[in-house]
């Protein structure tokens, strides 16, 4: 299926390479937030974003957030972040995506989406014809770390449990 297939497949978002974007004629980056920019079940920016978003800007290339969540969630990353962001986007259908590029004022050879969902980000990017990057999601990351954390928990506590040998 073409239209499920990503052009680029990234770990994550810091995993672009900006100058090569920059030098294939990339103005602006169309980017999801849930899982994408940040864990779906947080509201924090984290430096390495703010930094990742400055250094897009610095530039001279845009990133616009295109979201399926509630306007409340996109605004608080929105005005972190000092950047645009339409929510209800309701990918994969196609106004997110028009709305955002009637808002940057370019075209959709113009820009790269970056999603961590195939039905809704890369499939919607796809319908429009714009180019499209999958990223591995966020919090699947954060739950392995969380695992590891866990694991790693349970053998120090069964350490502790140990009862001293006489010595
Ligand atoms: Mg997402």
């Amino acid at each position: 299926m073409k239209l499920l297939k990503p052009d680029y497949y990234l770990n994550s978002v810091y995993d672009f390479n900006l100058e090569y974007l920059y030098e294939q004629g990339y103005k602006a980056i169309l980017a999801d937030l849930d899982n994408t920019l940040a864990p779906w079940d947080s509201d924090i920016v984290s430096r390495e974003l703010k930094e990742w978003v400055n250094r897009i800007l610095s530039m001279d290339m845009k990133i616009i957030i295109v979201s399926n969540a509630r306007n409340n969630r996109v605004q608080q990353f929105v005005k972190e972040l000092n950047i645009s962001g339409i929510a209800m986007a309701k990918k994969p259908f196609g106004g997110g995506f028009k709305k955002a590029l009637k808002k940057l004022g370019l075209t959709k050879d113009e820009v790269i989406m970056v999603g961590d969902q195939v039905f809704t980000d890369v499939l919607g990017a796809r319908l429009q014809r714009i180019k499209v990057a999958l990223v591995k999601p966020l919090s699947e990351k954060e739950l392995m770390i969380t695992k590891f954390m866990r694991y790693f928990e349970k053998s120090v506590r069964a350490e502790q449990n140990t009862p001293n040998l006489p010595q």
